[in-house]
């Protein structure tokens, strides 16, 4: 079915309210309000209620969510979230508090916050945690300001000059942020080769880490979706050169209640409660992406920090003057944090323990139902998700990773990530999450074969997918570079 835009439905006279007649005379309403603020006209649809209902109703069922479909987005966890961790989020007690309240009327959410800090060191076994940063990438430019500031103070007690240590190094496998937070932090982003294991090589690592190594930042199971086998020599070597290791956490699904990363380690990660901890996400926020810092970072974490002082909790700015400062207004986004609290608490020690072990699970069981259908690269055991490779589909029938993709949402799936991570041609990076059903990924992998299968018998088939949405193939690149999203009447 054809929709229109909004505007193009509109019926002059159409109403979708019925208000009593405005009784304010229309010279009060100008000394109640500015006269800047006052308008004549606006043009808005006039439509009426059940067109407005209708119209967006049809529009979200078009879309893909992890509520329809399923959703194995490698890196990016979309697992179902449950929507009791919805409602205690939206607890007025949370909601509607005023941001600036921090005395009696704010416990509840001062507790709150600073029971979570705790749950987090649990898990993943830091001293402490900030939870103001709103994102992945604003947690790693955090962290690197940390890092920044930690390794300036201690040239300062050598009375060394500072900067020396402006190098980050980064493996090849990383995700796009972790350069460009090293950058925006003005550090120089060294990249570094991994092994036909998947793991970082050692050798490279050696030559990379010296006295200007500020740290490296790695992602552990990596964007491959593979422990690297060699993580305590890794921390060893970086240790070694006086430099600070950094855990990409973004994707913690495979750990949880299995393995520390402070145990293996690393002296400061990022989390993504948006991908871990049941946040839905996807659309561009709101998320949130909490900073862990072992005992010798905790000083410069960011302020104010939730202090418990007796029975009551208060916000303390002072007594921490090597602080970076303050990373987000406020608090962070309490209410994607009231959700990841909801969900830590309603599954418990051994409930988050079972998540990383299904997680791992569903993900191994897909890649050994696939590998003899896609070409896969690393052909050792996975965490929480895998790489597959159309190498043979483009060597054979021309068909590439994004045909692939665009095929699968034919058969009802939302595709996978492609060409991610960029050290794999052709990438299919699958993440089936915990929360899916055998049935689910069976159905999956078989349309999966199914695909391999087209690929030959009608590769013209694959390659002008999707045939049965509401609209075909679209030019993605022109939709990144020149959006246009205005409506001009
Ligand atoms: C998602 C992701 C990030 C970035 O997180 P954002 O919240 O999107 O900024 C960083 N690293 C890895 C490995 C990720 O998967």
């Amino acid at each position: 079915m054809e929709d229109k835009l909004i505007f193009e439905m509109s019926v002059a006279g159409r109403k979708g309210y019925s208000l009593p007649e405005l009784d304010t005379p229309a010279e009060d309403i100008k000394k109640l309000i500015p006269a800047e603020l006052l308008r004549e006209e606006l043009d808005l649809p006039e439509v009426s209620e059940l067109d407005v209902v209708r119209h967006f109703t049809r529009l979200s069922q078009k879309n893909f969510s992890v509520d329809t479909q399923f959703y194995p987005l490698g890196s990016c966890t979309m697992k179902y979230n449950p929507k009791v961790n919805e409602e205690a989020a939206k607890l007025p007690g949370f909601t509607e508090l005023h941001p600036l309240q921090d005395g009696p009327a704010a416990q509840g959410t001062l507790e709150l916050l600073y029971n979570f800090e705790r749950y987090l060191c649990a898990i993943f076994g830091y001293e402490a945690f900030t939870l103001q940063p709103a994102a992945g990438a604003h947690g790693e430019l955090t962290a690197l300001m940390m890092i920044k500031a930690y390794h300036n103070e201690k040239s300062k007690i050598k009375n060394q000059k500072s900067k020396t240590r402006n190098k980050i190094i980064i493996p090849d496998s990383s995700h796009g942020t972790n350069p460009a937070s090293a950058a925006l932090c003005g550090f120089e982003p060294v990249v570094i080769k991994s092994n036909g294991r998947g793991n970082i090589d050692l050798n490279a690592l050696k030559q990379a880490a010296g006295g200007d190594t500020a740290g490296l930042m790695l992602t552990n199971p990596n964007t491959l979706g593979l422990f690297d086998e060699h993580i305590l020599e890794v921390a060893e070597i970086v240790h070694q050169a006086g430099a600070l290791l950094y855990y990409d956490g973004a994707n913690a699904n495979a750990i949880m209640g299995i393995c520390r990363p402070a145990d293996l380690g690393f002296d400061v990660a990022h989390f993504n409660l948006h991908k871990t901890f049941s946040t839905p996400h996807g659309g561009g926020g709101p998320g949130a992406g909490p900073v862990g810092v072992t005992k010798p970072l905790e000083p410069f974490l960011p302020v104010p920090r939730v202090v418990k002082k007796g029975a009551s909790y208060k916000l303390q700015s002072a007594n921490y003057p090597h602080s970076i400062g303050r990373v987000h207004s406020f608090h962070g986004n309490i209410n994607v944090i009231v959700k990841a609290y909801a969900y830590v608490l309603s599954l418990g020690a051994d409930g988050l323990k079972k998540v990383s072990a299904r997680a791992v699970e569903n993900a191994n069981y897909m890649m050994d139902k696939l590998k003899n259908h896609y070409y896969l690269p690393y052909d050792r055991p996975c965490q929480h998700e895998f790489v597959l490779s159309a190498k043979w589909q483009k060597e054979k029938c021309g068909i590439r990773a994004l045909d692939i993709a665009k095929r699968l949402i034919d058969y009802g799936f939302h595709p996978p990530t492609i060409y991610f991570p960029l050290i794999v041609e052709e990438a299919l990076m699958i993440e089936p999450t915990e929360s899916e059903a055998r049935a689910t990924l069976d159905a999956f992998c078989d349309a999966l074969i199914k695909i391999a299968g087209e690929c030959e018998t009608d590769p013209e088939l694959v390659r002008s997918a999707p045939h049965g949405t509401p609209v075909r193939r679209l030019d993605e690149t022109k939709a990144a570079r020149s959006p246009d999203l205005r409506y001009n009447l």
